[in-house]
């Protein structure tokens, strides 16, 4: 049995990775709502027809949710003088 946990899922979209609080695997098609609101279409690629796309960076709205959620602090110097 492989067990894969909803919350380690990563969804990407436009080269950005965004969290979200899924029930369960989505089936490819399916919509997701990431937890800063962007809806998206659920689709699974291999890695073969990822591995032209650039390494994405990390949605920051759906960070600071996550952090806020897990009680973890904001990275200071990410909303700070930049
Ligand atoms: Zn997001």
């Amino acid at each position: 049995m492989i067990y894969i946990d909803p919350l380690m899922i990563h969804p990407v979209m436009d080269g950005v990775w965004h969290h979200a609080r899924l029930a369960g695997i989505p089936d490819p098609g399916e919509a997701i709502t990431m937890l800063c609101g962007v809806t998206g279409v659920a689709a699974f690629l291999p890695l073969s027809q990822r591995r032209h796309s650039t390494i994405p960076r990390q949605c920051e709205r759906c960070d600071a949710i996550v952090r806020q959620q897990r009680g973890i602090p904001l990275r200071q110097n990410r909303t700070g003088r930049n």
